[in-house]
């Protein structure tokens, strides 16, 4: 999620108005266009709006076959609606304006005989004495450049060749999951990354690509990493970068939407016609898979770009909206308003937008932005919907808001709701901010740096944010008690997109130190990620200590600061090695991936060490299947090496001195075992 400020608002007006001064607003969907009061000022109330007549068919949208294309709108409120084809997805001729018939319960709809495809088109509807703005239906599939209208499409005829065979990567359990969150751009913009289409939906399906002396850049690194999941920042149809003027430089994290249903154009090599950017999201999808990486999308339901100008509003004012005692809308994402995810007809798109990513792009789960948003039962009728086409299809989100919401938070998928969800998992702030320090104190430090008092709240995600008879909830930094049934509901991280990346972080705290220190920090908070019961998830990057030069919120930072540098992966191959062998200790061994809280309550015990900055665990009896009897791990954050003791036993040394090797460095058999400064010590007994 991005914070919404000035400058973005600013760059926003200034992208529209090349647009505007080329004279074509004929169907600029645009806020002060389409700005609409009830007669005499009359209020629009709750009550007013959930009268409106849900429809449930499944046919909203457009109906394609050579013969005949139907279009259907859901507007209860209008009193006309028109269909306009053009010929061009901006400007060009207006080829048809056709009236809509009235139809059950709040739809209209028309035919148009003939072969449709190529050409464009938009809705208008009169609601009491105004007739809205032109615009593309919440449904629509294609568009043409910028998203002002749709297109219609077959297709059938966009699928890449093969794309009947493509599947799934394996994936017994959702325990298996290792996430690497992504903006589509960052993997290639860099000259070093050697990838041929940058930026754009297929440099991430390229193969084969390296720096210059020959280091994996791209898919191959990270296929060569270990991961099991691409999660891609938004690509739908996003507003903040024009379309139409990719020479200029433009840059946008994308959590801005315009057309839910629809690939953003930028990241293809034709925003003009809306049948590229489809194909070539396919084929980036393909390529994924082919290469054994699920994706998953980034979705943002929780608003819209525009408000009164949105695909929502510019059909039925204010009905997908929340809205405020006086009429006006609610803000709970910090950018001008909030949906309404319990209004029947928000419901109902919010599911079946994520089953149609689904079932035509292969998508293979959903990171839900400001997820705190949404009620939780629109939430778990999408968990089961989507677990009914496939069960390891993994849904996850923010467990917050950016702002008040009058909704209940009782009945919404907050953090603190997680186990009312169905499986649906959220992020672990507790142990994000227990680990590198509080994100919103730049200079904090967390445990991994040295700092004291953050035990309880690393603990709490090390079990997986279940209940556990040593995590006093007490002492943990922000929820007071567990908030999950089953560590399979916790996301573990230490960075994402949003705030610095670790590396920069650690800059700031850790200020004089040097990189072979920073390094030492990196390992140990990553290795706590990524041997905690629950799901870990990396930022791109990470693995070669990115850097964004100390910019947080980069959301319109530019290449120069987001993009990844493939040459920092030459300078910090060791650490790159590192993560490897970490994903790969993790992937061998289930003791780090139970599933059952009753499981991780018996079988992780903590020591008792009596030092702020040692905190040790030990994984027992062949947990979860494990081939190992035990697994020890000691997490020694002073800067000096330390004597601590631990349960005796046959011990193979695992991890030691910034190295992991699963065959054995070597063995010990306690009670005393020496801890080197900053470092980590895993050790494991076979038998
Ligand atoms: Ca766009």
């Amino acid at each position: 999620m991005k914070y919404p400020n000035p400058y973005f608002i600013l760059l926003t007006l200034l992208m529209a108005a090349p647009l505007y001064l080329a004279g074509q607003t004929d169907s600029m969907s645009s806020d002060a266009k389409s700005k609409y009061m009830r007669p005499n000022d009359q209020i629009i109330t709750d009550d007013m709006l959930n009268a409106y007549p849900a429809y449930n068919g499944s046919d909203l949208g457009l109906t394609y076959s050579n013969k005949k294309s139907t279009f259907k709108i859901w507007s209860p409120t209008a009193k006309e609606a028109r269909l306009f084809l053009y010929d061009k997805g901006w400007g060009g001729d207006t080829l048809l304006i056709k009236n809509m018939k009235k139809g059950k319960r709040g739809t209209w709809s028309t035919d148009l005989s003939g072969d449709q495809e190529g050409q464009f088109y938009a809705f208008q509807v009169l609601v009491d004495t105004t007739w809205l703005a032109e615009t593309p239906d919440p449904y629509a599939v294609a568009a043409g450049v910028n998203g002002h209208r749709a297109m219609v499409v077959d297709l059938a005829k966009t699928n890449p060749e093969g794309w009947d065979h493509d599947q799934r990567p394996p994936l017994n359990s959702i325990s298996e999951i290792v996430l690497y969150e992504l903006h589509l751009r960052d993997i290639s913009m860099h000259p070093s990354s050697g990838i041929q289409h940058k930026g754009k939906y297929l440099g991430l399906a390229e193969t084969g690509t390296h720096t210059k002396s020959g280091t994996m850049t791209g898919l191959d690194h990270i296929k060569d990493l270990g991961v099991t999941h691409v999660h891609l920042l938004p690509v739908f149809d996003y507003a903040s970068v024009d379309e139409s003027a990719l020479q200029v430089p433009q840059y946008n994290w994308g959590y801005d939407p315009q057309n839910y249903n629809i690939p953003e154009g930028s990241y293809a090599t034709d925003p003009f016609d809306g049948r590229v950017r489809i194909r070539e999201f396919k084929q980036m999808v393909k390529s994924l898979h082919e290469n054994g990486l699920r994706v998953v999308m980034d979705v943002v339901y929780n608003h819209t770009s525009s408000t009164e100008g949105s695909v929502f509003n510019n059909l039925v004012p204010k009905y997908y909206y929340r809205l405020n005692d006086h009429g006006g809308y609610s803000n709970a994402s910090g950018c001008g308003n909030e949906t309404a995810s319990e209004r029947p007809m928000m419901r109902k798109f919010m599911l079946e937008s994520m089953l149609y990513w689904v079932k035509e792009y292969h998508v293979d789960g959903f990171r839900v932005d400001l997820m705190g948003i949404h009620d939780i039962k629109t939430m778990n009728l999408i968990a089961d919907e989507l677990h009914k086409i496939d069960p390891t299809i993994f849904i996850y989100g923010e467990g917050w808001t950016a702002g008040d919401s009058p909704y209940d938070a009782q009945e919404r998928a907050v953090k603190t709701n997680t186990w009312k969800l169905h499986g649906t998992a959220v992020f672990c702030d507790e142990f994000r901010d227990g680990v590198k320090g509080n994100v919103f104190a730049k200079n904090a430090k967390g445990f991994a740096s040295g700092e004291t008092g953050l035990q309880e709240s690393v603990k709490f995600g090390i079990v997986g944010a279940v209940a556990h008879p040593q995590v006093d909830n007490k002492k943990v930094n922000y929820s007071q008690y567990p908030w999950s049934n089953t560590p399979l509901q916790c996301i573990n991280y230490v960075s994402c997109h949003d705030n610095h990346t670790l590396y920069d972080r650690l800059r700031n705290s850790c200020q004089g130190e040097p990189d072979e220190e920073l390094v030492k920090i990196i390992k140990i908070a990553q290795t706590l990620v990524f041997t905690s019961q629950g799901i870990p998830f990396l930022l791109a990057g990470e693995e070669f200590t990115r850097t964004k030069f100390g910019v947080e919120n980069s959301f319109e930072a530019g290449d120069e600061i987001n993009q990844i540098d493939w040459k920092r992966k030459e300078q910090f191959g060791e650490l790159n090695e590192y993560f490897k062998a970490l994903i790969q200790l993790r992937k061998h061994h289930p003791a780090f991936r139970m599933a059952k809280k009753e499981d991780v309550q018996a079988h992780l015990k903590f020591l008792d060490i009596p030092n702020d900055n040692i905190l040790g665990y030990e994984i027992t009896d062949h947990a979860n299947g494990d081939s190992w009897k035990r697994i020890l791990l000691i997490f020694n954050t002073n800067k000096t090496g330390k004597q601590v003791t631990i349960p005796e036993g046959d011990w193979t040394l695992i991890a030691v001195n910034g190295r992991i090797d699963e065959s054995g460095l070597g063995n010990i058999t306690g009670p005393k075992a020496n801890l080197q400064p900053r470092s980590v010590l895993i050790l494991a007994e076979e038998n």
